[in-house]
Order: structure tokens, then C-alpha cells, then sequence
């Protein structure tokens, strides 16, 4: 069978693709090459069911900040489609999305369903041929046209664009056709910490900074206690911008957390001496300071060994360093990971120096194309990978069109 394009892969960058190129060019015959039964599961599950689509930040080069993988080289395509360009793509096709108050970005139907409806009946719309069942076992140029082979047949395209996610298989496949690619470690995760101090405070969220201790690794933002250790931006981030060096360190490392954020130690001391001298009469236990948790505090206060009824005129000197050492410089064992359910993502893929990122071509392949998380792409959560699958797909749809 003859197709002017084959799209492997049926997932958010190969739809995006497929529909971008049939509004350009209708007269062209096109197929979507799908593994599965189903196509866009992941769309699907994505979200937590709400499918976050994409972010509000409109600045290409502050959008490409949340790429550890990917920052560099998607600033040129974000100046040609991004988030702006994505809410007004759906617009046009009937979805309204909402923007919350964190600047994800979802279908105000608050279903991924939604997404996956306007995809289908564009495709459908257009004719695109969406064959399920279809597994991908190889490709090759020959003739001047792309062979592919699949578990129900073969296959002749003019083009050919990879959007197979993180299917090793594939990269191996790529492998062989002389593409580089980085091995796949997981990317954000959260962190199994065993420690008394958070034992009974799952649910707890205040802001923090977080470092990892013999490390340049450092993030701020909202941190979550967990029944099984801590997760939250300021986690998620580490884990997405250090996903090679904790794999590195088979998950095994200390971090040290400021439950103030940047107040020092020294500051914090300071601020005891003022309470010191105006709620001397005061129970340390219940007087909660610095805006954090109640329980949070509660905790932190019997670990530094002052018991429920210590006023602040009686608290001595070593009580108060030990309470404030924990305040800024708290030190937990992280032994392994967690899969942060909402989304997860894997870093690795195609080297990014052998993409054109004008077109999204391969510059070893003519007429050899990938968008998504195939590349060595990844960002941190909150709608940045489904931009990466979309302002791919959409560069790569005008080449393919040009
Ligand atoms: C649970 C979860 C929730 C997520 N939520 C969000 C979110 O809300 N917002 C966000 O931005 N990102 C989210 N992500 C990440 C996002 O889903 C991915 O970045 C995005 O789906 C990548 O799109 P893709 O098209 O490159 O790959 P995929 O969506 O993975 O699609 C690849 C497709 O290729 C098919 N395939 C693979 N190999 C073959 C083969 N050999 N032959 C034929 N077909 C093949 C697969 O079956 C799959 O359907 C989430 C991820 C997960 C796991």
C-alpha cells in the first residue's frame, strides 16, 4: 500500500501531525500506524483524566526554561507555534480551554475525552486512515521511498514520521539506521523518604527549598508529605532536572530541605530571641511562627527535644539552635523513588544534534521526521510535554506540506 505519509504512532504528536498536514494538503493519503487497539491512551489517562494540554507562560525563551532536556533547542520552534498558538488551535476546532490559577491549562469539560474527540473527528474529517493493531517491526529507504514493515503488512510512504513515544524498540530500530540515542531514565518521580519527623503529617503542603546535599541540584516551590516520603513542584523539578544523576545514584541520596526558604539560620536565631523577649509565657509547642504548618511545626519542635509544655523564656540556647538547624537545614535519606501518577515521563530519546529544528527532519534521513517524546526531550509537569508533542507535530506538518 502507497501513502504520501505514515505517521508511527498514535499518540499526541502523531494526530497533531496527521491533521496538520491533511487541513494543509487534503489531497494527500495518509495513515496512522498504531500498536495498540486504541489510539491517544495516553492522551487519555493524561491529567489525571483532565488531559492539562499546555501552560500559560507566552514567552518562548521563559516556556523553554522548563525543558531540562530540550530547553536549548526548542526556543527557536517555540517561536514559530506555542502555547498561545495551541489554545487558539483548539479554539478554532471547537474546544474551549480554561487556564487555573497554577497556569495549567485544561478543556473545560475537565475531560481528556474531549481531546480525544476533536482529534478523532478532525482526522476522520480529513480521511486520515487510522490503522490500529499495527505494530511497527521496521523501516528502510529504498527506492526513494520509505518501507516500513508491520505485524499486518508493509507498506510504501513518500514520508515518514516517528512519533512512537518511548518505545525503546524503536529506538533501536534508529540505532540501526545510524541515529545516537541516550539511554531512558525515568523523569519525575518523587522521593521515598523513611523519617520520623513526616511519619504522621501525609497531606501537609507549605513552600520549601530543597537541595540535593554534594550537588548543584536545587529547587523551590510547594512540597508535599506523603505516606511514603515527599513529592510537590519543588520535588517533581529536582527529579526532572536531575533524573541522570539520581539514576546515577540508584535513588540513593540525602537532601536538605529550608522549610523557610531562604531565611539562613542565622536569621532564624535572630527571630527567636524577638519571641524570646515578647511571648516569654508562651508554649514553643503551640506557637506556631513563620507561617508553616501547624504540624509541621509541632513535629519539628519535638525533634529538636523541646517538650509540649517549654515556654520561650525557658527554651536554652542548644534547644534553640537545634530547632532552627531544622527549620533551615533539615536533612532526610531519600532511598528510591515513586511514579508521580498524575504524569510520568521519561528522559532519553533521539540525540538532539541529529534534528533540524526548523523542520523537525532528521539531518542523517531525507524525509524522516519525529516530534514528541521520542526525542531526547522532557519538562517538568504541568502541560510542557504535550507543548513539546504539539509544536513538533505542527513544524514538522509545514515541512511535510512545503
Ligand atoms: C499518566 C500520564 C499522565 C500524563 N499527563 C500529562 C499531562 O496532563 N500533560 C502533559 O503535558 N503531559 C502529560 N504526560 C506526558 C505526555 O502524555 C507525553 O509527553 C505525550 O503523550 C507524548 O506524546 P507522544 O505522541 O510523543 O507519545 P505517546 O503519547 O506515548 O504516543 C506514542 C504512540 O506510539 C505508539 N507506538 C509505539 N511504538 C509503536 C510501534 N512500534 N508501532 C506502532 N505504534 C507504536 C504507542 O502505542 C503510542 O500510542 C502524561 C504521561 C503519563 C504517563
Amino acid at each position: 500500500m502507497n501513502y504520501d505519509l505514515i505517521i508511527v504512532g498514535g499518540g499526541a504528536a502523531g494526530f497533531f501531525t496527521a491533521i496538520n498536514v491533511a487541513e494543509n494538503n487534503p489531497k494527500l493519503k495518509i495513515a496512522i500506524l498504531e500498536r495498540g487497539k486504541d489510539v491517544l491512551s495516553k492522551v487519555r489517562v493524561s491529567g489525571g483524566g483532565r488531559c492539562n494540554v499546555t501552560h500559560a507562560e507566552f514567552i518562548p525563551n521563559e516556556l523553554s526554561k522548563n525543558y531540562p532536556r530540550g530547553e536549548k533547542e526548542l526556543k527557536g520552534p517555540f517561536n514559530t507555534f506555542m502555547t498561545g498558538d495551541t489554545m487558539a488551535w483548539f479554539d478554532e476546532r471547537g474546544v474551549s480551554l480554561k487556564i487555573e490559577n497554577d497556569g495549567r491549562i485544561f478543556p473545560v469539560s475537565d475531560s481528556s475525552q474531549t481531546i480525544i474527540d476533536c482529534f478523532l473527528s478532525e482526522a476522520r474529517k480529513f480521511g486520515v486512515e487510522i490503522l490500529t493493531n499495527h505494530s511497527v517491526k521496521n523501516f528502510c529507504f529504498e527506492n526513494e521511498n520509505w518501507s516500513v514493515k508491520s505485524n499486518h503488512g508493509d507498506f510504501i510512504t513518500e514520508k515518514l514520521m516517528i512519533a512512537t513515544g518511548s518505545n525503546p524498540k524503536i529506538w533501536k530500530l534508529l540505532q540501526e539506521l545510524n541515529h545516537e540515542t541516550i539511554d531512558p531514565v525515568p523523569s519525575l518521580f518523587t522521593f521515598n523518604i523513611k523519617d520520623s519527623r513526616i511519619k504522621d503529617l501525609p497531606g501537609v503542603v507549605t513552600e520549601a527549598r530543597v537541595k540535593v546535599k554534594n550537588s548543584k541540584l536545587s529547587s523551590q516551590g510547594p512540597l508535599l508529605i506523603t505516606h511514603w516520603g515527599m513529592s510537590g513542584p519543588a520535588v517533581l523539578k529536582l527529579s526532572a532536572w536531575g533524573a541522570i544523576e539520581l539514576n546515577s545514584n540508584q535513588y540513593t541520596f540525602e537532601i536538605i530541605v529550608n522549610w523557610l526558604n531562604n531565611l539562613t539560620l542565622h536569621e532564624v536565631i535572630e527571630e527567636f530571641k524577638f519571641f524570646k523577649a515578647n511571648n516569654p509565657r508562651q508554649q514553643v509547642f503551640k506557637n506556631t511562627q513563620f507561617g508553616i504548618p501547624k504540624r509541621l511545626w509541632q513535629s519539628l519542635v519535638l525533634t529538636s527535644e523541646i517538650d509540649r509544655s517549654t515556654r520561650w523564656a525557658d527554651i536554652s540556647k542548644v534547644q534553640l539552635h537545634k530547632l532552627a538547624e531544622e527549620l533551615t537545614n533539615g536533612k532526610f535519606k531519600v532511598q528510591g523513588k515513586s511514579t508521580f501518577k498524575e504524569e510520568f515521563v521519561t528522559a532519553g530519546g533521539i540525540d538532539l544534534k541529529e534534528i533540524n529544528f526548523k523542520t523537525f527532519e532528521s539531518k542523517k534521513h531525507k524525509n524522516l521526521y519525529f516530534a514528541g517524546e521520542v526525542l531526547n526531550i522532557d519538562a517538568i509537569t504541568g502541560g510542557f510535554n504535550f507543548q513539546n508533542a504539539w509544536t513538533g507535530a505542527f513544524i514538522a506538518a509545514q515541512a511535510i506540506t512545503s
